[in-house]
């Protein structure tokens, strides 16, 4: 498939207006939309219709070019400060191969998160020294992996010690090791987690690595902490709390190299605030009653009204925050690391390399999930529902919502006197539903309206879902077949191209 020369960009941004008023929320969430997807949006439109027909409803279409300059956005932050750096991909975000190759292109490492995914990275010619092993489970086979491959192993528990005690005793190879670590303390409490180990039994298991050390079983290499949420006051904490432990394992003998400050770094899918607020105050008087609900039966996305009071936490991403990313990161670097000093000048005075792992963050602006309209149909009490071609894990994460509007593309083939003899476009408002058989199977818990109308044959187009919403949950519930991936890569002979995930069979 080729697709035609750009046209002027006043026209373009015009166009652009226009497809944007065809789809709102009742209290509208304006996305970010990244340049690449407003440009096969507004000049393409015909190709994604195309690449329907071939792949099915939904595809996944990707750009890989953002996710190097989200990667290198940190690396100007480290090199501005002098620090050592490097980010590690966390790819359990996204399946697709092509991720992976753009990190290693600009040598970014990798962060894998089970066996089939280390294998993947390093069949894509990723070294194993440029790959973390962080899987919540660790077979002795993903270990032998690690080993054999040199391979970091963030090490959880003490059961994986005793693999990695095994696997090294046979392969006679030492193992790359970081220890995780969990249970900081921060604001005077303890920060919980069931992963890695207690902070306070550290050295506990450093002792038990002097005895695979001396054996030449194992290296310890760094220290390694992934924490939930986005605080970058936590991860301050945190890294402070790890410094003066970095300094007595190297005392003990560990040539400790580095320090990895897991994921979590904050992205926004909003283009104003303003209108996340609204949102949320809105919601409320929708629950209170004040006002026609503005979510699929006045579900609270987290939040419950009780006699005429509010209460709950809302359980969905913050899509709209600040500061994000490499903001973030600065002011994590520019920090106080607890005797006067920057953080960035403790790891520089230490020779520590800094590392990351951010998943989320790397894949903004690389990624979205186009959809077909199956039908349109009325319910009785006024609302329309208009049902995709696709299911909820395939634009969800473990949150309620996915807190973003679409943009609906018309079918072209729909012929205007068509639409002005059968009156199709008539569904102006409702709610969009998929193809699981439950009640519950809403791809949006949010009421949209569609000004001009939405019916059979139209695309629904949801931005940004790169990170975690295009696979995370992915299910074959109802034998669907997957969705397929095609990559965007406008001066390539083939613009839209499969991913080699896709392209071969597992
Ligand atoms: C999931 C995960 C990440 C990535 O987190 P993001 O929030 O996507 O940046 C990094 N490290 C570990 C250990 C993880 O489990």
């Amino acid at each position: 498939m080729s697709i035609a020369a750009t046209p002027h960009r006043a026209a373009q941004s015009d166009e652009w207006s226009r497809l944007q008023s065809h789809c709102q929320g009742v209290t509208p969430l304006d996305a970010r939309w990244a340049n690449w997807m407003v440009h096969v949006l507004t000049l393409h439109p015909d190709s994604l219709h195309r690449l329907i027909e071939e792949y099915g409803s939904p595809v996944n279409v990707i750009d890989p070019t953002p996710l190097q300059r989200n990667l290198e956005q940190l690396c100007d932050v480290a090199r501005e400060r002098e620090v050592d750096f490097r980010p590690f991909f966390a790819r359990k975000a996204n399946k697709c191969l092509t991720f992976v190759d753009a990190a290693n292109q600009i040598d970014a490492g990798v962060d894998v998160a089970s066996e089939p995914e280390c294998q993947h990275t390093l069949d894509r010619g990723v070294h194993g020294e440029n790959i973390i092993c962080t899987a919540a489970i660790k077979t002795s086979s993903l270990i032998e992996l690690c080993v054999r491959n040199q391979v970091t192993i963030a090490v959880d528990n003490d059961d994986e010690l005793d693999v990695i005690h095994a696997v090294t005793s046979d392969l006679a190879i030492p193992a790359h090791i970081a220890i995780r670590l969990s249970g900081f303390s921060h604001n005077e409490s303890k920060l919980h987690s069931r992963f890695g180990f207690d902070i306070d039994l550290v050295n506990e298991v450093a002792d038990k690595l002097s005895v695979l050390a001396v054996n030449g079983r194992a290296e310890l290499r760094g220290i390694h902490f992934h924490l939930d949420g986005y605080s970058a006051d936590q991860r301050k904490s945190a890294i402070r709390q790890c410094l003066p432990l970095i300094d007595r394992l190297r005392d003990q003998g560990h040539a400790i190299r580095f320090l990895d400050i897991g994921g979590g770094l904050p992205i926004s899918y909003l283009a104003d605030g303003k209108q996340w607020s609204s949102f949320w105050k809105s919601l409320q008087r929708s629950l209170l009653g004040h006002q026609p609900p503005i979510t699929y039966r006045n579900h609270g996305l987290g939040l419950r009204h009780d006699g005429s009071r509010i209460n709950g936490t809302p359980n969905t991403y913050p899509y709209f925050q600040q500061p994000v990313r490499a903001e973030w990161f600065a002011q994590i670097l520019n920090a106080d690391s607890g005797d006067n000093r920057s953080i960035a000048s403790a790891l520089n005075e230490r020779s520590l390399q800094l590392r990351c792992e951010p998943g989320r963050s790397s894949l903004d602006d690389c990624g979205m999930t186009v959809a077909r309209v199956e039908f349109t149909k009325k319910h009785p009490n006024g609302d329309w529902f208009v049902g995709l071609g696709m299911n909820r894990t395939q634009c969800r994460t473990g949150s309620d919502d996915f807190l973003v509007d679409p943009i609906v593309l018309a079918n072209p083939r729909a012929s205007s006197t068509e639409t002005a003899a059968t009156s199709t476009r008539v569904s102006r408002s409702g709610y969009l539903v998929g193809a699981y058989c439950t009640e519950s199977e809403l791809i949006q818990l949010r009421k949209l309206q569609f000004p001009q109308g939405i019916q059979r044959g139209d695309l629904v187009v949801f931005p940004n879902t790169a990170g975690y919403f295009m696979h995370f949950l992915e299910s074959r519930s109802h034998q669907f077949q997957l969705a397929k991936n095609v990559v965007f890569d406008e001066d390539a002979s083939e613009v839209f191209q499969l991913d080699p995930i896709d392209a071969t069979s597992r």
